[in-house]
């Protein structure tokens, strides 16, 4: 095996036109925010996830930090969220003061518990954000119904899932806002990049103050205002139109991506069901009525010992193989700036020990997976 090149966990695919239109935004020397290809990503990206207004920023944290911002939080406000989930989740709203409280996740989809998530409510939530792991939606139906019932915010943390649906509709759309990132580690990337979705004009009209620096800078540049001024407190969201501009490129190449992906994902759940079901391990579980986008495939092992062995055996098998995140609720800074709802998050704690993510990207050859697929299999967490 030692003379196969290692397999890496991730590795960004070169859409076609991304090079050309990297020299273009150079060249045209446009490279400032809300250039000419963020017009264009804007576009594409409203068309991916039907949403009525999109504005790109420099990552999927800014735009969860816009969010807490337009939600006007205050020190004490609680927003529950999953403990199963990144740290910028927790983060974005730390910072404006606001406490987290952690709630576990479901067993089978690793996605905020519907069920837990009204007996966490108390006079002091404002918000809800939901996660949906691997871009599997969460009980959409169930959790819009518990924010309307208590007036609360839904916010989509949707970093994992750009073209993913629930029931037809698109993720992103559920949420008064959603928070997409464009990392490197994403189907669709620009090395650091998000969008902020909105769904709610009038967060819309305050989002374009609060991305650039709290002034009305945007409309003074559409003629609606004769000199632009601070309105509002706000910072620097907007991303370079460079970025934007390999952003474009790899919109226009998503339907590819994706249907490499798939096929990456696919092959992995057919083909390890076996060893998977004689082995104690889970799979993915992907409930009716949600379309996911091969953002990542996992397994979950019996126990933490399982999972480090076929990390160490996948590595010598020249199969780079990752964990994935560490309950937030049990963090330093979770402890610290959050609270766990009651009950606890012992799905979370238990799931996160188990979990471990497969190499899948579009450039994966079928020879790679093939070699994944083989060296998993050679594998026995008893
Ligand atoms: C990747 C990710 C983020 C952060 O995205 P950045 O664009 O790197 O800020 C936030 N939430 C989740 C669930 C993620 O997977």
């Amino acid at each position: 095996m030692t003379d196969l090149a290692t397999i890496p966990f991730n590795h960004p695919h070169l859409a076609a036109n991304e090079l050309g239109y990297l020299a273009e935004a150079v060249r045209g020397g446009l490279t400032s925010g809300d250039g000419p290809f963020t017009r264009r990503a804007t576009a594409l990206l409203r068309e991916t996830t039907g949403a009525r207004r999109a504005l790109l920023t420099t990552s999927c944290t800014h735009a969860l930090e816009m969010s807490a911002i337009l939600l006007g939080l205050r020190p004490g406000d609680e927003v529950i969220m999953p403990s199963f989930t990144f740290v910028s989740t927790a983060n974005a709203y730390a910072l404006r003061g606001a406490v987290p409280v952690f709630a576990d996740c479901r067993q089978d989809t690793l996605n905020l518990d519907e069920r837990l998530v009204e007996a966490a409510v108390t006079e002091r939530t404002r918000a809800i954000v939901v996660v949906h792991y691997a871009g599997v939606a969460c009980a959409m139906d169930v959790l819009c119904a518990v924010a309307d019932r208590h007036g609360l915010a839904l916010i989509e943390d949707n970093a994992h899932g750009l073209g993913a649906s629930y029931r037809g509709r698109p993720l992103g759309s559920f949420g008064v806002m959603a928070a997409q990132s464009f990392h490197v580690t994403k189907n669709v990337q620009c090395g650091e990049g998000g969008a902020l979705l909105l769904n709610d004009d009038g967060l819309a009209s305050r989002a374009e103050i609060v991305r650039e620096k709290g002034t009305d800078r945007s409309r003074f540049f559409r003629g609606q205002v004769d000199r632009y001024r601070w309105v509002e407190i706000g910072s620097s969201y907007l991303p370079s139109d460079v970025l934007a501009a390999q952003l474009t490129a790899q919109l226009e190449a998503f339907d590819a991506i994706q249907l490499r992906r798939h096929r990456v994902w696919r092959r992995y759940h057919e083909e390890l069901a076996d060893w998977a079901a004689g082995h104690g391990v889970a799979q993915p579980a992907v409930p009716d009525g949600c379309a996911h986008p091969a953002h990542l495939y996992y397994l979950l092992l019996p126990d933490l010992r399982g999972r480090q062995g076929l990390i160490a055996h996948l590595a010598a098998e020249g199969v780079r193989a990752a964990f994935h995140y560490q309950p937030l609720h049990a963090a330093p800074a979770g402890l610290r700036y959050g609270r766990t709802a009651e009950g606890g998050c012992p799905v979370t704690e238990q799931v996160a020990d188990r979990l471990v993510r497969l190499p899948l990207f579009a450039d994966l050859t079928d020879a790679d997976v093939t070699r994944v697929v083989e060296a998993v299999r050679s594998y026995d967490p008893a």
